[in-house]
């Protein structure tokens, strides 16, 4: 479903991503690891089209099978700005859910999470309303629609925001650090409704350093260090049994 080849992005002079390659099947889930300002996020934003990226590759198959894809190699031989239309295909196909929310404030639960379906997409308001209610339901916070962020905790506003991204039908939901702003008893139950989509097949990207979460949930595990993919594989082995000196000493430090 997801394909990333030679991936680079500098800020300035800071080259944060040299080269990144990745590859999740549908029905996959990639977890992200690696030490702090590696670059995890900036790889989730140029994924969302929030960053653009410099150089490589990046391709989504939805679920109609039709690809959308950037090779930035070309923009940038060229000379030219990757097209918005571009990046706005890109960004219609995943849905991000951030490390705080990022809700809107002065709107309610219920207008946060049908603002993208029928302001962006244009969907029919009463369809949206229908789902949206119904997705409410489902995480527990029904009775919480007419309530504003403010009046939620921690654990209640992220759920909002796994919400909002769920309403978008997105073919790829990205997580960056979904439960590391919450207290620690609040992070249960967001783990425990990410792990439920994806027992449902949803295909994800998920930046954590919840390494638990990542062998439980993950099928696969990346970890991310100096701008590049030091080494990835299988959870239950890679977080075990590194072959790499640079992940042995994070995964040390973590542990
Ligand atoms: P963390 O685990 O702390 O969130 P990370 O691995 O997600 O770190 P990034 O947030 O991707 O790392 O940041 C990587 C580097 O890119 C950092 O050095 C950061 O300062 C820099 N950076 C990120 N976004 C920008 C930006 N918009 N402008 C300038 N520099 C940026």
């Amino acid at each position: 479903l997801l394909t990333v080849r030679g991936l680079q992005k500098s800020f300035g002079a800071n080259r944060v991503l040299t080269s990144i390659d990745l590859t999740v099947a549908r029905g996959q889930v990639l977890a992200l690891i690696g030490p702090s300002g590696s670059g995890k996020t900036t790889v989730l934003r140029c994924l969302n089209g929030l960053e653009v990226a410099d150089g490589g590759r990046i391709e989504i198959v939805g679920a109609d099978a039709a690809a959308t894809a950037i090779d930035f190699d070309a923009a940038t031989a060229a000379g030219k700005p990757v097209p918005r239309k571009a990046l706005g295909a890109l960004r219609d196909q995943s849905a991000m859910v951030f490390q705080h929310y990022n809700l809107f404030p002065h709107k309610t639960v219920l207008e946060n999470v049908m603002e993208g379906p029928v302001i962006v997409q244009r969907r029919p308001r009463a369809e949206v309303e229908a789902e949206a209610l119904q997705l409410l339901t489902r995480v527990g916070l029904i009775d919480k629609k007419d309530s504003y962020p403010f009046e939620l905790s921690g654990g209640q506003q992220q759920r909002v925001g796994i919400v909002r991204a769920l309403a978008l039908r997105p073919a790829l939901l990205l997580f960056d650090e979904p439960t590391s702003a919450l207290d620690p008893e609040l992070v249960g139950d967001v783990l425990r409704l990410i792990k439920e989509l994806a027992a449902e097949g949803w295909t994800m990207v998920i930046v954590t350093h919840e390494l638990e979460f990542a062998r439980e949930v993950a099928s696969e595990v990346a970890f991310v260090d100096g701008g590049t993919i030091v080494e990835h594989g299988d959870p239950r082995q890679m977080l075990r049994n590194p072959q790499h000196e640079r992940t042995r000493q994070f995964l040390h430090r973590l542990l």
